[in-house]
């Protein structure tokens, strides 16, 4: 049964997602999920100078990576909807009326220009400028608080520009609650008279997200600290709309790696690490953003690494299926102080998954790089997949098992010169033909039977184990690398191991 829990992730959709976004999602999914809750995606288009076409679809695409999906947002499940901020312009109207009634908001006709010019001038003298109860009411700010009604009524009907500004409380102590943070109290004369409506119609991030979150029945608000010193506003709002308040959350921001600053969008190309889910193309600049997807790490490697960014479970395990997060994750475990991204521990995550997935999985993702290699894959799965199985501990990525496995696909043409020079020795030829012999009379052609004959013979003959099997690895994978070398007879075959084993004889005969 769904329970009362809901939260929301409320993107802005101004580019595309960036990790410290999906971490917010991700631990809103978690949170969701653990209390049979309802994860809801929220577009807060309302700034619309700011707004990127394909940024939405990209939001969704991530999650839908992350396999994160949300259950109510644009286009699924839409009790609430919509869920486009801007898809709800006229709802919002209403509510800074009814703050205006109230007395908690009043308009405000300054101009830019003015506004400005008492900026400048408080700078001048090494003050702030901040609109709120110490000068809102002393006239030198055009307002409702100080024009007459009719003064007020006239302005609007003659299309003056104008805003609303919520009106701070003077002389308040407010004690609010951080599920992460604790008591957080706020002196509300610290506060400015933030706009929440404009005259283009548009209300501000403040008004459309607390009117939002309070219609779509958001039980429990988890976001990033950059949005603490809004909390204050929002409980204010909440009260004054005489609503109860949602729960808050305020994630820790995610640092450099090399701890200090705010993880920022251009990190990643400057520090040579995505810092996107997927791999983003501007489409005005047509500049390429790496993505996780595209650079090869798995969605749940990257999801793993993701969760530990600012969570941990309070014990030694660090591998978590989504499962396991969903059952272990907490708010109460969420740090206070930020969260150093680690490039060396988001590749190790992707190690780790590397080697818990199974070969046949691991072969279906090979699949299409061999094929794009040339390779004739049809009817060799099982083979492959064999392959796979003896190098993969070696792989952080599916990519990278081209290099490893190059040469049970393609003999060696050429032999590294250092290894031929220190191991192919006089008599190496000679050994090497006789070799050959052995190989032919061997019948069966497993690794356990090949191995126990060749070493039966260098036993019997007296040849030492080196000289036999260092030229053979040589000539089979063309340097001194790979797995264990009967292994690789066993897979490239009888007919196969005695062609390369000419070819080197024939190429590194003195
Ligand atoms: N639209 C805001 C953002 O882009 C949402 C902040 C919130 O969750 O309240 O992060």
């Amino acid at each position: 049964m769904e329970s009362n829990i809901r939260v929301r992730f409320a993107p802005s959709p101004t580019g595309p997602l960036h990790i410290g976004g999906v971490r917010t999602a991700l631990y809103n999914y978690l949170f969701a999920k653990k209390h049979n809750g309802t994860f809801v995606l929220r577009i807060e288009d309302t700034d619309q100078n700011r707004y990127v076409a394909n940024a939405e679809k990209y939001i969704i695409d991530a999650l839908e990576w992350c396999n994160i999906p949300f259950d109510e947002g644009p286009g699924k499940n839409e009790k609430f909807g919509p869920y486009r901020q801007s898809e709800r312009k006229e709802i919002y109207k209403e509510y800074a009326d009814k703050l205006i009634e109230t007395g908690w908001a009043y308009y405000a006709f300054d101009t830019s220009e003015q506004l400005d010019a008492h900026r400048k001038g408080h700078e001048a003298e090494g003050k702030t400028f901040i609109y709120n109860w110490h000068n809102r009411e002393k006239g030198s700010l055009v307002n409702s608080l100080v024009l007459s009604k009719e003064e007020v009524e006239n302005k609007l009907k003659s299309g003056e520009h104008y805003v609303i500004r919520f009106k701070s409380p003077k002389d308040e102590t407010l004690n609010m609650t951080d599920e992460i943070r604790g008591n957080i109290n706020i002196d509300t004369n610290t506060l400015d008279d933030k706009i929440l409506f404009k005259a283009d119609g548009m209300p501000t991030y403040h008004l459309a997200n607390i009117v939002d979150d309070h219609l779509m029945k958001i039980s429990h608000v988890i976001r990033g600290e950059e949005w603490l010193p809004s909390m204050a506003l929002h409980i204010l709002l909440y009260k004054a709309f005489e609503w109860e308040a949602p729960k808050f959350a305020h994630l820790p921001l995610l640092l450099k790696p090399v701890g200090k600053g705010k993880l920022s969008k251009r990190d990643g190309d400057k520090l040579g690490f995505p810092v996107f889910p997927l791999q983003y193309i501007n489409e005005e600049s047509k500049e390429t953003s790496r993505g996780y997807k595209e650079d090869g790490y798995f969605a749940d490697a990257f999801i793993n690494m993701l969760a530990f960014l600012g969570w941990n479970p309070g014990t030694e395990q660090e591998i978590f299926s989504l499962e396991e997060l969903i059952e272990q994750f907490e708010l109460k475990r969420v740090s206070k102080s930020g969260a150093k991204f680690n490039v060396d521990k988001t590749n190790w995550f992707q190690q780790q998954y590397m080697q818990t997935k199974s070969d046949k999985e691991i072969t279906a993702l090979f699949l299409p790089i061999l094929k794009e290699k040339g390779i004739a894959v049809e009817h060799q799965e099982e083979k492959i997949q064999k392959i796979v199985a003896l190098v993969k501990e070696r792989a952080v990525f599916v990519a990278d098992l081209w290099d490893l496995t190059e040469y049970f696909f393609n003999n060696p043409i050429e032999y590294d010169a250092k290894a031929i020079k220190k191991n192919w020795k006089e008599g190496t030829t000679e050994l090497m033909n006789k070799l050959v012999t052995v190989l032919k009379s061997i019948e069966n052609y497993t690794s356990e039977n090949t191995e126990k004959e060749i070493k039966e013979w260098i036993t019997n003959n007296e040849i030492g184990f080196g000289k036999i099997m260092q030229p053979l690895r040589i000539s089979l994978v063309g340097k001194l690398a790979g797995p264990h070398l009967f292994d690789i007879i066993e897979i490239i075959g009888k007919e196969n191991t005695i062609a390369r084993i000419e070819n080197a004889i024939q190429k590194n005969e003195n």
